[in-house]
Formats: C-alpha cells, sequence, structure tokens
C-alpha cells in the first residue's frame, strides 16, 4: 500500500479494527459511543497484539473508559499552553513561547490520534475550535524578523500533499530572517509510507535553510524496517531526524522497555531529543506518573548504562517554554576546594573547584 491507500483504509471503524484485534466487550462498548476522532493507519495497526489489551500500540490508539476520568487535566489546556490568552495578537495558527522560534500549526489532520495527545482537545476532542490559515501565518512569520526558527506543527504537517510542503517550505526560505524549518511528524513511525520520491522530491538537497524533522516514537515495537528505511529516506535527503518520546505509564515508564528504545531509535538512525514529561491536558490522567520518574529512568537506564549518543533530554512543555527535569545526582557535595561527583553506579570522585 502507498501511503495514500494506507489513508483510504484508515482504521478508524470497528470492523477494520477487528481485522486486527480482537476487542474486549469493553473496548467496542467505548468505540461505539465515543465523541471525537479516533484511528490510525493499517501500517501501526498491524503491529498491535490481537490479543493483549495491554499492548503499548494498543493503548495509545483504542481509546479508554480511563479517559472519562478527569482529575487533574486542566480546563482549557491548550490556551493556557500555548499562550492564546496573552495580548499579544498572532494567528490562531502561531503558538509562541519563545523569541527566535514559533510553532506554526498547519493541519489537524493526523496520522494517528494518540489516545495521549496534548492537544486533544484540538485534535482528538474537537472541542477547541481555531481557524488554521497557512497564508495568514506566513504573512505573520514574514512580518516578524527574530523569528528564525519555525517549528511547523499540527497534527501531522506530512498529511499535507507534496505540493502543499513544496510551496511552504519555499516561501519559509524566502524570508531572510528564517534560518531553519522543523517538522513534527509522526509519519516515519505511522505512515512510513509518506516518505516516498515524490516527497523525497520536495526535500532533497543542500541549502542554506537546512530541515530538521522530529518524529514521534513511544516504544521500540513502532520500530519496523520501514520505519528504518523512510528514515534513511530522509536523510539521504539531507534532512536530520530526532526522536520526542512522550513518558506513558505503562507503555515505556520501566527500565528495560526505555532504555531498549533509546536503543532502537539509534539503530534507525533517529537521534532521541526530547522525553516529555505527559502533560496535564484533560483526560490523561492514566498516562501520568510522577514527575522525577522521567529523570530516574534516564538515571537508571540511559546515562551511563548506554551510549551518549541515546540519552535525550528530559523536559516539561510549559506555558513559559520546556523545563529540564534531568536527574540531579552528580553533584554530590562541593567546598572551597573541590567538588564530589557521582557516577550511575554510585561511584565517587573528585574534580578541583576553580575560583572566579
Ligand atoms: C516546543 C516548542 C518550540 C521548540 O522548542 P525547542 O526546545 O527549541 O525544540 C517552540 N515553540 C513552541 C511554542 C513550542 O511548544
Ligand atoms: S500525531 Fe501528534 S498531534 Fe496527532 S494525535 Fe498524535 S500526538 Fe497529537
Amino acid at each position: 500500500m502507498n501511503w495514500k491507500e494506507q489513508l483510504q483504509q484508515f482504521v478508524n471503524t470497528i470492523e477494520r479494527l477487528e481485522s486486527y484485534i480482537h476487542l474486549t466487550s469493553e473496548e467496542r462498548a467505548l468505540l461505539q459511543n465515543i465523541g471525537g476522532t479516533w484511528g490510525t493507519t493499517p501500517h501501526f495497526a498491524a503491529l498491535m497484539d490481537p490479543n493483549d489489551v495491554d499492548c503499548p500500540i494498543r493503548k495509545q490508539v483504542i481509546p479508554s473508559r480511563l479517559e472519562q476520568q478527569n482529575r487533574y487535566g486542566m480546563k482549557d489546556y491548550l490556551i493556557w499552553k500555548e499562550n492564546r490568552a496573552t495580548t499579544e495578537v498572532r494567528p490562531d495558527s502561531i503558538a509562541r513561547q519563545y523569541e527566535d522560534r514559533v510553532a506554526f500549526t498547519v493541519t489537524q489532520t493526523c496520522g494517528i490520534y494518540c489516545r495521549h495527545c496534548f492537544r486533544k482537545e484540538l485534535v482528538v476532542d474537537g472541542d477547541l475550535e481555531l481557524h488554521f490559515d497557512v497564508e495568514e501565518g506566513l504573512r505573520w512569520l514574514a512580518e516578524h524578523s527574530e523569528v528564525r526558527d519555525v517549528l511547523i506543527t499540527g497534527g501531522d504537517p506530512f498529511l499535507l500533499s507534496n505540493e502543499q510542503l513544496d510551496y511552504l517550505i519555499r516561501k519559509l526560505r524566502e524570508l531572510p530572517h528564517v534560518e531553519m524549518i522543523r517538522f513534527g511528524t509522526r509519519t516515519p513511525v505511522v505512515l512510513p509510507q509518506r516518505i516516498d520520491a515524490g516527497l523525497m522530491k520536495v526535500l532533497n538537497g543542500y541549502h542554506r535553510v537546512p530541515i530538521w524533522i522530529n518524529t514521534q516514537c513511544n516504544h521500540p515495537k513502532e520500530i519496523t524496517e520501514e520505519t528504518a528505511q523512510a528514515v534513511f529516506r530522509l536523510l539521504s535527503c539531507g534532512v536530520n531526524v530526532g526522536n520526542q518520546a512522550v513518558l506513558l505509564k505503562g507503555i515505556n515508564d520501566d527500565v528495560e522497555t526505555f532504555r531498549k528504545l533509546h536503543q532502537k531509535l539509534l539503530s534507525v538512525r533517529i537521534k532521541p531529543y526530547y522525553v516529555f514529561y505527559c502533560e496535564a491536558a484533560p483526560g490523561i490522567d492514566h498516562f501520568r506518573t510522577p514527575v522525577e520518574k522521567g529523570a530516574e529512568l534516564i538515571r537508571d537506564a540511559l546515562r551511563g548504562h548506554t551510549t551518549g549518543l541515546a540519552q535525550p533530554m528530559y523536559v516539561v512543555a510549559t506555558n513559559i517554554g520546556k523545563i529540564p527535569l534531568m536527574p540531579d545526582y552528580y553533584i554530590k557535595g562541593k567546598d572551597q576546594h573541590e567538588y564530589c561527583l557521582q557516577n550511575h553506579k554510585g561511584e565517587q570522585t573528585t574534580i578541583p573547584n576553580i575560583p572566579e
């Protein structure tokens, strides 16, 4: 199946879903009554375990009754998170937290409607009415010469056509202040067929303004031969590929899965960039761990345990930007003369403390 056929066969009916997995009666009842959007591509659906309700792929795709128990999720989460209630006048498509870079939303369509999505109000539930106009966004960007880095997001921007992507990239490259273009897309994982010859033609080649992609892969099971090939095609076009995982309770919050995920990402040439603490969007309480969990996993599964290239930065995304939440066990003590440092095994060493 090519990518358009994957989308035509989108797995968003009970009938199609049942050709991949055995639904429990609870799952079926939920799916019959659910409002909002759900589903994924045949490629991703085929990775679900047909019998295991706790399958890490399945949990990202199939709604849980726990979504209705919203104790900690914030009301109007995206308005808060994307600074939409500020006095600065911006198009709906532009989310801003930083001086030199913005997130530019170009579509609400995805190749998977992730149950843990922090933009759930917009993408999955459809509760938030925003108007995404690419031309309006481009006009705003042309007037803001302080923006040197444009992060194109959604939804999933790689669900736009090649013509639309080509236009967008060309228009951004015409702006003298834009020094880099980034895409956030899950297609290398959920729709690797998207990275085809047509898209490669759009992306390919040396250019003053480079393109960086961050995908979202949360579990080693998501990494297939098709994904490996798609990433290689992107890299061969001169496009850099990183990963932004979400820390998800019961999916990737154990030492073994967490380490395997990061090692496997590197084995298919994806550089781990961020691991996000699962945000306080409504209806996703059941995916959230304590905040410290991510730092513990970096301490116990990654740093010192495997290659430095496999180390992501653990952050929580907030309305005032991303805040690093890295482990803090390294500095055990310090005096006038020296620092006492500790490694992943608990061994200690000292280095001199140099006065300013
Ligand atoms: C995440 C994000 C960025 C990019 O942040 P980096 O740390 O540079 O990857 C920019 N703008 C907004 C609104 C974001 O949410
Ligand atoms: S692909 Fe991204 S935007 Fe779409 S549902 Fe998943 S996390 Fe949300």
